[in-house]
């Protein structure tokens, strides 16, 4: 509202100043510069030509492929055959939606005073704004004999090719890590006619990510195919290792001869060129629910991205989902569009004939419902106090998982008896809805 004894005119010219500046400020983005071209990069790069950005389009990537799905990798791409990648860009792609690709390219300084990025060359590009998808990589232990060559990680194609390879039936493969990397590889080398160990160093499996019901269900699905699991122990040493053979110390100093390892104990963020540029950080790159950093030229997105939410609460999600809509939304946020970014989070996952959904924050256990947990199904229901949904954990049920996922950003309160009855259609158990 215009002050007290200010002309209503010259106010109102004040604001269309404003806007135009606004608006001049937008289209004064010439140059648009991402950096990490894996799913929230390639999501940027094409968002900002679908919403109709014509200026340059800088998409650097370390790796020589393609930008691709990563999901594939520690599933069907350990596959004897198997099927072709899914890029997430093609090379006609980024011709026809003029997205320069900067493949094989470290970047290894971020200067924001001149608004460069420079790469291991010593070349450096110039940014009107910048998009760090830069992601993470694959967590090892530090214990001696961990870079021996029958050691394994899996975040790159490379890597997944590496281990396609050596997946030979009979082979003797150890596992590190009873989260998602570590489980679909275990089922995809049961498949492939290995025997499997698979160690967690916790008392359950996918902690991070799921709940005691759903580590049990795992738990005995994996059991059910074979694989041998050993809660709260870990290796504290890989001894004689050739590549193709190892011999792995436990902490009780047993000891277990393998001809694999493959480590899924984690991911570490990559925002050191973040942290070196003088961006605030915190187990990740800091942004709000604009996707923007703590320097307005520069946005954040995917794993590496932690968001802090206005009453300093810091989430930061690793998951293919959040990778793309985060993605998304700093690309039209730098766009100038408003966007509340506030995610819910959403998991999947394939092991053996199982598909595994969760969505919302999984809460450990109190009011929790189910509906019809028999004949390899599961859903399990967290409620909130209230008679919301916290979260909900589905296997092979994707069609009440879409229900329930739109239920919990919906802020639905349901109906505890008719949600536990699975002859009950699902849409039929909401109570109310947010108002
Ligand atoms: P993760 O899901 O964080 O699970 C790692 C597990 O290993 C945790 O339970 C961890 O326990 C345990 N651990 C830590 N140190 C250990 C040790 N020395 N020995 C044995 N266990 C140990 O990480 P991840 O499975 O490696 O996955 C890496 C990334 O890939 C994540 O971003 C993940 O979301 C992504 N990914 C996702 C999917 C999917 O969504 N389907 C599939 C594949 C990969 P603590 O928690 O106690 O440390």
């Amino acid at each position: 509202m215009p002050e007290q004894g200010t002309d209503i005119r010259s106010w109102e010219e004040g604001v269309l100043n404003c806007l135009q500046w606004e608006e001049y400020f937008h289209m004064s983005v010439e140059t648009v510069v991402i950096l990490g071209a894996g799913q929230a990069g390639a999501w940027a790069a094409r968002t900002l030509r679908s919403e109709g950005f014509s200026g340059r389009v800088i998409l650097i990537g370390a790796e020589a492929a393609l930008p691709y799905e990563r999901p594939p990798l520690s599933k069907e791409q350990l596959q004897r055959t198997p099927p072709a990648m899914q890029y997430l860009l093609s090379t006609a792609e980024l011709g026809s939606l003029d997205i320069e690709w900067r493949r094989s390219s470290q970047c290894v300084r971020i200067d924001r005073t001149s608004r460069n990025v420079v790469l291991t060359s010593g070349e450096a590009i110039a940014y009107d704004k910048l998009v760090l998808c830069t992601g993470g990589r694959a967590r090892l232990p530090a214990i001696p004999g961990i870079n021996a060559s029958c050691v394994h990680t899996l975040r790159t194609i490379e890597d997944a090719e590496r281990l396609r390879l050596t997946l030979n039936d009979g082979a003797r493969v150890l596992v590190m890590g009873g989260g998602w990397i570590g489980l679909e590889a275990a089922a995809a080398a049961c498949a492939a006619g290995c025997s499997v160990t698979l160690v967690e160093t916790g008392p359950l499996l996918c902690t991070r990510t799921g709940s005691p019901m759903l580590s049990d269900f795992l738990a005995k699905l994996h059991r059910s195919n074979g694989v041998e699991l050993r809660f709260g122990e870990s290796v504290v040493a890989l001894e004689h290792s050739t590549a193709t053979s190892s011999r792995a110390v436990y902490a009780d100093r047993t000891i277990q001869d393998v001809d694999i390892v493959v480590v899924g104990i984690g991911l570490e963020q990559n925002d050191a060129l973040a942290r070196a540029a003088g961006l605030e950080c915190d187990r990740g790159i800091l942004v709000d629910q604009q996707c923007r950093t703590s320097d307005r030229s520069i946005f954040a997105a995917g794993d590496v991205a932690a968001i802090r939410s206005p009453s300093g609460e810091v989430l930061r999600l690793e998951s293919w989902q959040n990778a793309q809509d985060q993605g998304i939304a700093a690309a039209r946020a730098l766009l100038g569009h408003d966007i509340d970014y506030q995610p819910v989070p959403v998991f999947w996952s394939q092991q053996y004939e199982v598909l595994v959904q969760i969505a919302g924050a999984c809460v450990q256990g109190t009011n929790t419902v189910t509906r019809g947990a028999e004949g390899g199904k599961l859903i399990a229901v967290e409620l909130t106090d209230d008679g919301r949904i916290a979260s909900a954990i589905c296997a092979n049920s994707p069609r009440d998982f879409r229900h329930l996922r739109n239920f919990i950003a919906e802020g639905v309160c349901v109906d505890v008896a008719r949600l536990a009855d699975a002859s009950v259609p699902i849409t039929a158990a909401i109570a109310s809805r947010a108002s």
